[in-house]
């Protein structure tokens, strides 16, 4: 009788005890209100922590195609298009910069490699596309300030970028400063993103 009477009290305070959590998040939730309520996304964007690693940030104007970034990558998923630049400039014209976000898993490990600092995660997190196409985006063919991080990267942007053929900026010969000389070259100065 008395076995019986302690299995009782213990199958009695077993399920007290998972109702009490049950109910606690119950009240938790009604207290506080949906997720998707209490952010509205995206009128009021979620917060996110200062290292979140989001969609890139990439300035074309520093880029030395190196291909370091896309040997970096342990899924292959930057392509760089590059041609030798035309004399008297140096070094390689980026033609094109496309990551696969069907296939990046945002790790950052093409980040540090970069000699001159000009790939990061960006804080970025939304680029909902209808097609897979949407989501391999040319940074070379993006207007700088978005490619930049400082305007959205948004599927309007990543698809107007797809009808530009040619890199939204080109590598120009570096003018020879204190010989009162300079290099003739195709472009005006950049200005270079901040
Ligand atoms: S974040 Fe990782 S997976 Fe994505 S492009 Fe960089 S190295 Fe590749
Ligand atoms: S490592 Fe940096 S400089 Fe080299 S190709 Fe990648 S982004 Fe450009």
């Amino acid at each position: 009788m008395r076995d019986w009477l302690r299995n009782v009290y213990l199958a009695a305070a077993t399920i007290s005890a998972g109702l009490y959590v049950t109910l606690w998040y119950f009240v938790q939730s009604f207290r506080r209100g949906t997720f998707t309520g209490h952010f509205a996304y995206p009128e009021r964007a979620v917060p996110i922590r200062p290292r979140y690693r989001g969609f890139h940030r990439f300035d074309l104007t520093t880029c030395i195609g190196c291909d370091k970034c896309a040997r970096a990558c342990p899924v292959d998923c930057i392509y760089i298009d590059k041609e030798k630049a035309p004399p008297p400039a140096k070094g390689f014209v980026v033609t094109g910069f496309k990551i696969d976000y069907t296939k990046c898993m945002f790790c950052a490990l093409c980040v540090d490699p970069c000699p001159v600092d000009c790939i990061f995660m960006g804080s970025n997190h939304d680029i909902s596309t209808y097609t897979r196409d949407g989501c391999v985006v040319d940074y070379a063919k993006l207007p700088l300030t978005v490619a930049w991080g400082q305007a959205t990267l948004n599927p309007t942007a990543v698809q107007e970028s797809k009808r530009i053929s040619l890199p939204v900026w080109t590598k120009t010969a570096e003018p020879l400063v204190g010989r009162g000389q300079k290099t003739e070259g195709s472009n005006p100065p950049p200005t270079k993103p901040t």
